[in-house]
């Protein structure tokens, strides 16, 4: 955005859809897409000067082009971020914050109930170069300061979590983290800038799965790590290195969802805060977990830490399995499908599908049950959710 000449600072809402812009030769009003995989140079000295790092600009597209960089400055003036790099999905900014932050012998604190890839990467692969995790509950402060040692580098939470909606204090987690010189990351794939902000509430760097809300219409692959430039400089030289950069074509689809994402936000959380009350009075439901919801167990800490609940909910139905499946299978309207983040509403079976390959043991532990359903609530009218419910829920 032009710089404001009396020192005027810009909204929200304003640089969702300003952010990011440096118009080209021809003035274009919107946001161009540059599906280019190279840049040319002026002479033999300005291309020594790009590539030393001398002359800033662009080189080659696994290092940055124009429209990837106007997405991460737009990402980063969302989340109130000096930095911002953007990735070619969200496992890959996870991945790329860890190879950029950690060396073998390194130790991570993470909240149990990641989403599943990420407890994988976590606990099965960077384990096999010498990268240890622990998995502390994502409630329980004093397992994730019981759980230091010297050589932890890193806590990795995701807030709130995937199904149950479990909301981790993050001032408080990153007080823990920051009294032992450890860095604090956060996954805000699920609330978005739109409705919680971590780096403002402590935390040192986030990470996206920009596939899901900051498209948020279901169409492209993203993922961004967002934080001081200390940091994401860092993530920066691995990420031209080693290549998990993102498309300039998804880069621009998301560019052009930001735009959109706090209206989405605000519109499908309200939905799902209207579905969940409706749930939590089926005869056929047995508990509904929901952080905007009073009943949920720290519905206080996430009315101070969320703009509000979020758009995804889950519920168990009486009757395990069996019911459950009946549930999934009366619908009509909304989406079965295991993703989240769109304007279409999704169901997912948890224990059969996102946390089929855990133990039962494991499953059980973790709360998630055979009853259990998660629903991603999207932009339909509310009517027509609860109706397309209803009809498994009356058996
Ligand atoms: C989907 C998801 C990821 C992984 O993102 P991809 O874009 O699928 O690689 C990470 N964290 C959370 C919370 C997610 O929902």
């Amino acid at each position: 955005m032009t710089p404001q000449p009396d020192g005027h600072e810009p909204h929200f809402d304003t640089l969702a859809v300003r952010a990011g812009i440096e118009r080209s030769q021809f003035g274009e009003h919107s946001e161009a897409l540059y599906l280019t995989s190279s840049f040319t140079f002026e002479s033999a000295a300005q291309a020594a000067a790009r590539f030393s790092g001398a002359e800033q600009g662009n080189v080659y597209a696994r290092f940055s082009n124009p429209t990837v960089s106007a997405m991460q400055t737009r990402l980063a003036a969302l989340e109130g971020a000096e930095g911002c790099v953007a990735t070619a999905s969200g496992m890959s900014a996870i991945l790329s914050l860890a190879m950029a932050l950690m060396q073998a012998g390194d130790h991570v604190v993470a909240s149990r109930g990641l989403f599943g890839a990420t407890q994988q990467l976590f606990g099965n692969i960077l384990s096999k170069f010498g990268i240890e995790t622990t998995f502390v509950p994502a409630t329980d402060l004093d397992a994730y300061r019981a759980a230091i040692r010297p050589r932890t580098r890193l806590f990795f939470v995701e807030t709130p979590s995937n199904p149950l909606t479990e909301v981790v204090d993050i001032a408080a987690v990153a007080a823990i983290a920051h009294e032992a010189g450890v860095l604090l990351a956060v996954d805000n794939c699920f609330c978005t800038p739109a409705l919680q902000r971590p780096l403002a509430l402590g935390a040192d760097v986030v990470v996206h799965s920009a596939t899901k809300y900051l498209d948020g219409q279901g169409r492209v692959l993203g993922g961004a790590v967002v934080g001081a430039k200390a940091v994401t400089d860092e993530v920066y030289k691995f990420l031209r290195t080693a290549g998990p950069s993102i498309s300039p074509f998804n880069a621009w689809v998301i560019l052009k969802g930001l735009e959109t994402l706090r209206i989405r936000m605000e519109a499908q959380s309200a939905s799902a805060l209207e579905l969940a009350g409706w749930l939590e009075a089926q005869p056929g439901v047995s508990r509904v977990f929901y952080p905007g919801l009073a009943s949920h167990p720290q519905h206080a800490l996430a009315m101070r830490q969320q703009k509000s609940g979020g758009a995804i909910l889950s519920f168990e139905v009486k009757g395990g399995r069996e019911a459950a499946w009946r549930v999934v299978d009366a619908t009509r309207t909304i989406s079965i499908t295991a993703n989240l983040g769109d304007t279409k509403s999704t169901i997912t079976h948890p224990a059969t599908t996102t946390h089929g390959r855990i133990s039962p043991e494991a499953r059980a532990e973790a709360g998630i049950g055979e009853g259990l359903l998660r629903v991603a609530v999207g932009l339909e009218s509310v009517e027509d959710l609860q109706a397309d419910l209803a009809r498994g829920l009356a058996g």
